[in-house]
């Protein structure tokens, strides 16, 4: 199984590593790459540069053996000179794989706002998707995607190679990149301890060093 976990990392923080090993557990798999969106069609710009938000990315991978960090879209998003998508990533990957079972993995933030994706319905043909219900955002879904949600979910593991949606019902941490990035901004040196329990070590102290996020002093 090929198992992919997009997002803008910006910056990666517990609750994404969180998410990442708990899928790793339920579809007991030996990887899961960590895919980061150079310019997400759907997202406003972010935070911080997509160099420092890789260079994130691998220093939180290197805790676990099995999350891989996967730079495949900020690349193609260069090569093209435009937003990159996941429905190309899946494309791209079936071109390699046309067999494999592929799994997609997002919150239930994303999944409710799939219709504003690229070329959305074709997510189903490309990939299964595994939903990460997320604190604070319940699985109300809009009616078409509520109804083909509905006629694909399936209960366990997905072995086929894509169509099924699998709603994980594991408890997911209540951490946003968004309120990461605010008590960075706001906390001044009071952020460490606060940031502890939603950043790796080797992240924070990346922040401080290149003061990403307004954090102003490394002290
Ligand atoms: P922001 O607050 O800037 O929107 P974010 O914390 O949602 O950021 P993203 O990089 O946008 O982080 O998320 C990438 C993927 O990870 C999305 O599918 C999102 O739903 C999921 N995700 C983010 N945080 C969590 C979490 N705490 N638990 C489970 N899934 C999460």
């Amino acid at each position: 199984m090929i198992c992919l976990f997009g997002g803008t990392f910006d910056p990666v923080h517990h609750g994404h590593l969180h998410a990442a090993r708990t899928v790793c557990d339920a579809l007991r798999l030996n990887e899961i790459r960590m895919l980061l969106s150079a310019r997400p069609g759907h997202r406003a710009e972010p935070g911080a540069s997509v160099e420092h938000r890789w260079r994130m990315l691998v220093l939180a991978c290197a805790e676990d053996p099995r999350l891989v960090p996967d730079d495949t879209e900020v690349q193609r998003a260069r090569r093209l000179g435009r937003p990159s998508y996941a429905v190309e990533t899946l494309e791209a990957l079936r071109v390699e794989a046309p067999d494999a079972v592929v799994c997609w993995v997002l919150g239930s933030d994303a999944y409710r706002q799939l219709e504003t994706w690229h070329r959305w319905r074709e997510m189903f043909e490309l990939a299964n998707l595994v939903v990460l219900r997320r604190p604070g955002t319940p699985l109300q879904l809009p009616a078409e995607l509520e109804r083909i949600t509905t006629e694909r979910r399936c209960r366990d593991v997905p072995r086929e190679p894509a169509g099924r949606v699998l709603v994980l019902d594991a408890p997911m941490k209540a951490i946003s990149a968004t309120e990461v990035r605010r008590i960075l901004a706001s906390a001044g040196a009071a952020a460490e301890a606060r940031i502890a329990d939603l950043l790796p070590p080797a992240v924070y102290t990346y922040i401080t060093k290149y003061h990403l996020y307004g954090v102003v002093s490394d002290a």
